[in-house]
């Protein structure tokens, strides 16, 4: 029978909840449980698919192409397991659903309510994840904190969920957050208390509290947080902010959670394999060689919007035991004649996925520059067509060249509208989304790094190479080393006679893994380490 764990946040947001549900989730894998993790999301779009990344970070998609909270990147970096598109449940989704059904007449007449109506279509889509998989955990995280107005469905559809399930196979676990007051030198536990307090006027008593703090947390707190708030001392579980997301489930399973879990919900209570996990941050730790990357974006001001491309570079870094130094540089500074010294200064460029004009230009000016001065260049979609570009324009001649996302009518379209997405007037959902497999010519830095003939990547662009340039721009010294089976689809390019010059229409950052770094990104990083910019000399002196 499958158990339930619901994760809610008290107190303020943007503490790490969705780190804690994916370091839960490992803490239980390592006892050698099948774990599944979901996150319900009160807001009204039906996916973040269309949000701003201002808003909202970056958009995870997941194998069966859904465009997901950036949470989810996280469950699967820490739980390495496939989530699908039922695993992101969003207000829009379901309110979607309910009221398609009134409108074919399911509810016979009734009046549509919150309650039962919302509910049950949220309960319902809980269990069609235990119902489609076999897991014997599912961690369910409520998004926001306790007390906003689009969250309450959610909360009495997981207060009703406890009793459907069974109140012993299930549990509650409250991640809030200890404000430090800099005057007397505490952390409080008051906002914790009447966030469990709200909890309870809802129906739900935690089983479990997670403080998450930016200080130590000493016995005497946990003691009066278990007394005020009803939950056992060894159920009061301090989290205090650490340098390193994957230490998450070390300090949680060490704090005795794990143990904690297992017996609460009668599951066996098996030794925990952790040794790889803990072996791997010891590497992490370790790992002194600096690597410095640039990130040329529009978003760089918010490193959430590349979380998957952040993490991604982390794990490639530990991988060739090399410590990575991220330079955010934001493309428009290039357009402006700046920050040409940080690409200086750097290993390796990134340019990551993006859309829209804006920035555009400085993204092309990046990608020239590492090709000139060949400095290793990894490009993620748009990066790849933004390095397909600039070769056009400065290789070819093909002056005016672009994609014709941004400018329609250009006389080089190299980039252009993938046939099937003409005349598509809905935004949402409707790119070339999750994976495709791509086959490798063999010879090429691709194959090389892949040791691999076929591969399946996950996608999300609308734009694509234009065949109409392919000769010329094989016959000026591009490679195309990754192509989709029926060969009609650019996947990889790559510059000849380039240490490492690479863009892929996928996006490889949502397969690494931090015990097991994409090949891609790690073979990057590697030529990065062998490429020292001006005034760093390969011995470090
Ligand atoms: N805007 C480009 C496209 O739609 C690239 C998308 C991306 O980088 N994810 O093809």
């Amino acid at each position: 029978m499958p158990r339930y764990i619901f994760c809610t946040g008290g107190v303020v947001s943007s503490v790490g909840k969705g780190v804690t549900a994916a370091a839960i989730g490992r803490i239980l894998k390592a006892r050698g449980l099948k774990v599944m993790i979901q996150k319900l999301d009160p807001y009204l779009n039906v996916d973040p698919g269309t949000m701003s990344p201002y808003q909202h970070g970056e958009v995870f998609v997941t194998s069966d192409g859904a465009e997901t909270d950036l949470d989810l990147g996280h469950y699967e970096r820490f739980t390495d397991e496939n989530l699908d598109r039922n695993c992101n449940v969003t207000t829009g989704q379901i309110y979607n659903e309910v009221i398609a059904k009134e409108r074919r007449g399911d509810y016979l007449g009734g009046t549509i309510q919150v309650v039962p109506h919302i509910t049950n279509e949220i309960k319902r889509r809980v269990q069609m994840i235990t119902q489609q998989h076999d897991v014997d955990v599912l961690l369910i995280e409520v998004g926001g904190t306790v007390g906003d107005i689009e969250g309450q469905p959610f909360l009495e559809a997981i207060r009703q969920l406890r009793i459907d399930v069974g109140r012993e196979q299930s549990m509650y676990i409250h991640v809030t957050f200890l404000p430090y007051i800099g005057a007397t030198g505490e952390l409080k536990t008051k906002p914790t208390q009447h966030s469990v307090r709200e909890l309870r006027s809802l129906g739900i008593q935690p089983q479990v509290i997670i403080t998450r703090s930016d200080y130590p947390v000493t016995d005497d707190l946990c003691r009066k947080i278990a007394l005020f708030c009803d939950v056992d001392r060894e159920a009061v579980i301090p989290l205090e902010t650490t340098d390193n997301l994957y230490k998450v489930p070390i300090i949680l399973e060490d704090a005795g959670l794990g143990d904690y879990i297992t017996k609460r919900l009668g599951l066996p209570t098996n030794k925990p394999a952790l040794k790889e996990w803990r072996q791997m941050i010891k590497r992490m730790q370790q790992a002194e060689k600096p690597v410095k990357i640039a990130i040329v974006g529009k978003y760089v001001e918010l490193h959430d919007a590349y979380m998957s491309v952040k993490e991604a570079l982390l794990h490639a870094a530990t991988h060739n035991d090399a410590k990575v130094e991220i330079e955010w540089l934001h493309s428009s500074e290039l357009e402006k004649g700046r920050g040409f010294d940080v690409l200086e200064s750097v290993n390796g460029i990134v340019v990551p996925g993006g859309f829209g004009e804006r920035g555009i230009e400085g993204k092309i000016m990046a990608a020239r520059f590492a090709r000139e001065h060949q400095i290793p260049y990894l490009g993620l979609c748009l990066g790849m067509q933004v390095m397909c570009i600039e070769f056009a324009r400065n290789v070819l001649g093909l002056e005016d060249a672009n994609s014709s996302e941004f400018e329609m009518h250009t006389e080089h379209p190299v980039i252009t509208l993938m046939p099937d997405q003409h005349g598509i007037l809905n935004l949402g959902g409707t790119m070339r989304l999750g994976v495709y497999p791509c086959e490798l010519k063999t010879g090429t830095v691709a194959a090389k790094a892949y040791q691999q003939e076929r591969v399946d990547e996950r996608h999300r662009h609308r734009f694509e190479f234009n065949n109409d340039y392919r000769e010329r721009f094989e016959a000026a010294g591009m490679v195309f080393s990754g192509l989709s089976p029926d060969a009609h689809l650019v996947e990889i390019a790559e510059v000849g006679g380039h240490p490492f010059m690479l863009g892929s229409q996928f996006h490889p950052e949502f397969l690494s893994r931090p015990n097991r770094a994409h090949p891609l990104f790690a073979e990057f990083v590697r030529a990065a380490l062998q490429y020292h910019p001006k005034g760093d000399s390969p011995d470090g002196s």
